[in-house]
């Protein structure tokens, strides 16, 4: 059963009369899932969500995920998300909390890389919680080893993470799409497309 209280900062910011995305509380599938979406807000960012403990451990990814090992991506958490956010995708509305259009970049399955300094494997909500996790994806887009390890802004208060691909056989200088070009693993659709088809659905 997912922990109620894990949401509750989620549903205070929204107002599920007016957006469509998910108020969260129907449980899981199964398979540990992640999901990136893309998301023109007031900045446009990535959200990299990690399904963990029946609900989406989420960051603010303002490059987004990038291939390359050197690049080392800033990650800012977020509130968790209900695990049927992992298949919105939509248009939030204007004056809404987080508005404008999301699509599903990518999404797939993951599995906990971390180990401790003898080989053991840590629980993955105990490796999050210690600020280091390891993982491995297999989405449609992204695949192989990635960290995610906790780190500081200088004098800010807000915690930051860096979301940094492995040096393995799947890293490539490749780096990020551009969000603006990029489909939705989903429905293939660009924002501007999916914002337009939005808007030409509505009343
Ligand atoms: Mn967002």
């Amino acid at each position: 059963m997912v922990a109620t209280n894990a949401l509750a900062e989620y549903r205070r910011r929204r107002d599920f009369t007016k957006t469509a995305e998910p108020k969260g509380g129907r449980g899981g599938r199964g398979n540990s899932g992640f999901v990136v979406q893309i998301h023109d807000a007031s900045t446009l960012h990535f959200d990299f969500r990690l399904e963990v403990g029946g609900a989406l451990k989420s960051w603010a990814v303002p490059k987004g995920p990038s291939l390359d090992p050197h690049d080392k991506r800033l990650a800012m958490p977020t509130e968790d998300h209900p695990l049927e956010y992992r298949d919105f995708e939509g248009v939030i509305a204007e004056r809404e909390y987080g508005a404008g259009t999301v699509i599903i970049w990518d999404e797939g399955t993951y599995r906990n890389l971390t180990t401790d300094r003898r080989g053991h494997e840590v629980v993955f909500a105990d490796a999050l919680d210690e600020g280091h996790a390891s993982f491995w994806l297999d989405g449609s887009k992204l695949h192989g080893g990635f960290a995610l390890t906790r780190t500081r802004l200088g004098g800010g208060h807000r915690e930051a993470w860096l979301l940094v691909k492995h040096d393995d056989r799947r890293a490539s200088a490749q780096g990020t799409p551009d969000p603006r070009r990029a489909r939705s693993a989903r429905s293939g659709r660009t924002l501007r497309q999916l914002a337009a088809q939005a808007q030409g659905d509505g009343p």
